[in-house]
């Protein structure tokens, strides 16, 4: 904005209305000593004609967004000056002119609150018309009626009543002003006081005129008062900035709110009454006496009843916004509920609606089982082909097994890949066939957006026993589920009691195991690694014992799978590789240059400081770590997804500084060939189950050779494992196996046996 922007605006800040009002009250306070030369005297005239341009000046000053009423208030002044000029010309009977100011200011009242809004066009009339109607009981009464129907004193100008009676109806007009909520302003209580000095001054001209005078001061002075409050009125800046509040049409909380209803119903029969009891006093009462007051005591009462009903309909109109949304309220928590039951994936009924039906069959002695399903291999397709794919193929596993459930059951799903259903009122043979029926129809492949995928699922079967509780049936039958997935899924499985005393020894096999660090009981043992070309050690596998006390002594294959399920594996794992480390190491100082080769169990390699780990446990023995082999087994680098990232990451970092990499039990798992060349491997540990127990088993034997060919072209190195025969030595080191391990050499023995066991044998590194 320019300065001379900011000048003007300043400018239009100046309070004109001040201005505007001071001069006018001197002109008040002059008016009664000024001599006045007839009913309407030329200071009036005057002051009138300064009206019209004040409301030429307020709107220029003030600009309000709706100015209709303004306009036609100016009409009306213009209007009334004129009137003014012409009435000595016009008379007698010019009366009429004044009359006809009146419907000019009604409509300008009647259209200023309003606002441009359609909402408050009949808004506050009835308020309004209790008020002004009150007042104009006591006016009428106590002013008007003794005067205008004293027979004796009635003169013929009593006509000018008219006068008074018109402005009661603009100030109920203009109290509407201050009743609509959102709209009162200075501006407009100005405008309600001008409509008051205006009733003042005529009803007092009409008092003058009866008793045959002329316009006396106080006329003067208030009509004087009435332009001035128009005047200001309109200079005043809040004429620009009334504003309806949005919404609050219907609050009509006026000036003192009830209270002035309270006050004007009340006051006016009373006032009344006592006046016609004054007036029956006095020898009798005349037909307009009751006419008059009863009439707009009637007409308040009326106005105060619409006031209720109007009230009342707006009560009702809310009523029926309650009731609507309390039925949406109702139809939202029968979604809620709908919800809270249901999965929002395939609209199954979930685990709750599950547990409810598990405990009705209960209940009912029914018989019948539940029949738990997981989707082997999920997790691998959601991380390979994103969850999109992964939640279709859900929906299509659920609508093939909800084909064959039958009718009166319900599938229900679980979690994220676990269905379940529970059957009623069948044996157990009809139960296991409907599992079978689910494993056949999973075994057919899935299209799911335009691939094609394997998805089979795993079975847990549990009877119903009447005796059980509902969560002991679901502990069940999970557990033959787990059961199910280790025998190597895509099967079903039946809870036996055997299932339960198994998961109780693992649980206290893990219980036993949780201390068996801190009581010393662990060992590790040593099985040395030939090379078979001049049959030198050339390294050791360290195999972990469990020694508990005063007990016989417990092979890996009893507790490391229970360690891996508890997690305990970890720090287990971390004992032997420090264990393993330390011994070897000590060898290596004993001139033995031997390698060490430690099993780490996946749940290790999901550790994020795995790699850290390894290298603290080389630094604190000073082992080299091309000294060290870790032995892992393949399905920890086959999978994708993040865990596998990790543990790759691991073995890049650690065959970085020098570690190597072994694949233990090489060909009893996926047996994917297309890894061997891509992830961070250096040798192969064929499993034993390959080893060919005779001359025979001609098909054994091309295996080992295709594996011992296949890592020999990936320059790979190869390590049998499990040779127990001369011949088995012998066979291996005509396909060009590097190295062998098997009792043929040496079981695994205490460090303390290893060199006691080869003195003799040279070590070679
Ligand atoms: P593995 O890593 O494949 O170890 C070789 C297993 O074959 C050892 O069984 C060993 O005693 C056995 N073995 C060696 N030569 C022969 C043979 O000529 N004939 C036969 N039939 N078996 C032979 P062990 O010591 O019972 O260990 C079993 C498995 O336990 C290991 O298989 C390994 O997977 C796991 N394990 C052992 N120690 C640890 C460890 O510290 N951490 C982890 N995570 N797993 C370990
Ligand atoms: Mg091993
Ligand atoms: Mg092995």
């Amino acid at each position: 904005m320019t300065e001379g922007g900011v000048a003007a605006r300043a400018g239009t800040a100046r309070p004109w209305w001040l201005w505007f009002a001071g001069a006018m009250a001197v002109v008040v306070v002059a008016t009664p000593f000024i001599r006045p030369s007839g009913p309407r005297n030329a200071a009036e005239l005057t002051a009138a004609a300064v009206v019209a341009p004040a409301l030429v000046l307020g709107l220029r000053l003030h600009r309000p967004r709706y100015r209709l009423g303004w306009h036609v208030l100016l009409a009306a002044v213009i209007y009334t000056v004129v009137s003014n000029v012409l009435w000595p010309v016009l008379t007698p009977g010019a009366d009429f002119l004044y009359y006809t100011t009146y419907p000019l200011l009604g409509v300008a009242l009647a259209v200023l609150p309003v606002q441009g809004r359609r909402s408050l066009w009949f808004a506050g009339y009835t308020e309004a018309g209790i008020i002004a109607g009150g007042a104009a009981v006591v006016w009428w009464t106590l002013l008007v009626d003794p005067l205008v129907l004293d027979p004796g004193r009635l003169p013929d100008q009593a006509h000018i009543v008219v006068f008074p009676m018109l402005d009661v109806l603009l100030f109920a007009l203009a109290l509407r002003l201050l009743l609509v909520a959102g709209v009162r302003s200075v501006a407009y209580l100005l405008i309600a006081a001008m409509t008051f000095a205006l009733l003042t001054a005529d009803t007092a001209f009409f008092v003058s005129v009866v008793a045959g005078g002329g316009a006396p001061m106080v006329s003067q002075v208030s009509w004087l008062l009435s332009n001035t409050l128009l005047g200001t009125a309109a200079l005043h800046p809040s004429m620009a900035v009334a504003q309806p509040a949005p919404g609050d049409a219907e609050t009509l909380d006026g000036v003192g709110g009830t209270r002035v209803y309270i006050v004007t119903v009340v006051a006016t029969p009373i006032l009344t009454g006592i006046y016609l009891l004054h007036e029956a006093m006095n020898g009798g009462v005349n037909a307009a006496d009751i006419v008059v007051p009863v009439g707009a005591t009637a007409l308040t009462s009326a106005l105060v009843v619409t006031r209720m009903r109007q009230i009342n309909q707006i009560a009702r109109r809310h009523a029926v916004a309650l009731q609507e949304s309390l039925s949406r309220q109702e139809e939202l928590q029968g979604e809620l509920r709908h919800q809270a039951q249901h999965d929002s994936l395939t609209g199954l009924p979930n685990r709750e609606v599950l547990y409810e039906r598990i405990t009705a069959a209960l209940a009912a002695g029914s018989t019948g089982a539940l029949i738990v399903a997981d989707l082997d291999g999920f997790k691998d397709i959601n991380d390979r082909f994103g969850h999109a794919v992964g939640d279709d193929l859900l929906l299509a596993v659920a609508g093939r097994l909800l084909e064959l459930v039958p009718d009166g059951s319900v599938l229900a799903r679980l979690d994220s890949d676990e269905f379940a259903v529970v059957v009623r009122d069948a044996d157990v043979v009809a139960c296991t066939r409907l599992g079978e029926r689910f494993l056949s129809a999973t075994r057919e492949p899935f299209t799911v957006q335009a691939h094609e995928l394997f998805a089979t699922v795993s079975l847990g079967l549990r009877e119903l026993d009447p005796e059980l509780l509902t969560g002991d049936v679901l502990r069940d039958a999970y557990l033959a589920l787990h059961a199910a997935k280790a025998a190597g899924r895509d099967q079903l499985t039946r809870w036996t009691p055997a299932l339960t005393e198994e998961k109780l020894a693992v649980s206290r096999t893990v219980e036993r195991l949780r201390g068996a660090i801190e009581r010393d009981e662990l060992v590790v043992h040593y099985q040395p690694l030939i090379r078979l070309a001049d049959e030198r050690m050339t390294g050791v596998e360290a195999l972990i014992r469990w020694q508990p006390a005063g007990g016989p002594m417990i092979p890996p294959d009893k507790f490391i799978a229970a360690a891996e399920d508890s997690g305990l594996i970890v720090p287990i794992g971390t004992w032997v590789l420090h264990r393993a480390c330390e011994v070897v190491a000590g060898w290596q100082r004993l001139g033995h240059p031997l390698a060490a080769s430690v099993n780490v169990s996946p749940r290790q390699l999901r550790e994020p400081d795995f790699a850290a780990l390894v290298l603290d446990a080389l630094r604190t023995s000073g082992l080299p770590p091309a000294s060290l082999i870790l032995e892992i087994t393949e399905g920890v680098l086959v999978a994708s997804g993040a865990v596998t990232e990790q543990a790759i990451r691991h073995l890049e970092t650690l065959r970085a500084r020098g570690v190597r990499v072994a694949i233990d039990d090489f060909g009893t798992g996926y047996s994917s060939l297309a890894y061997l060349r891509d992830l961070p491997i250096d040798h192969v540990k064929i499993d034993k189950s390959f080893m060919p127990s005779g001359a025979g088993d001609p098909a054994l034997r091309a295996m080992v050779k295709a594996i011992v060919d296949l890592a020999a072209g990936l320059r790979l190195g190869t390590i049998a494992e499990g040779v127990e025969t001369a011949g088995q030595a012998a066979f291996l080191r005509e396909l060009g196996c590097e190295r062998a391990q098997g009792y043929y050499y040496s079981r695994p023995v205490p460090a303390a046996d290893l060199l006691t066991a080869f003195q003799g044998r040279k070590s070679v590194f």
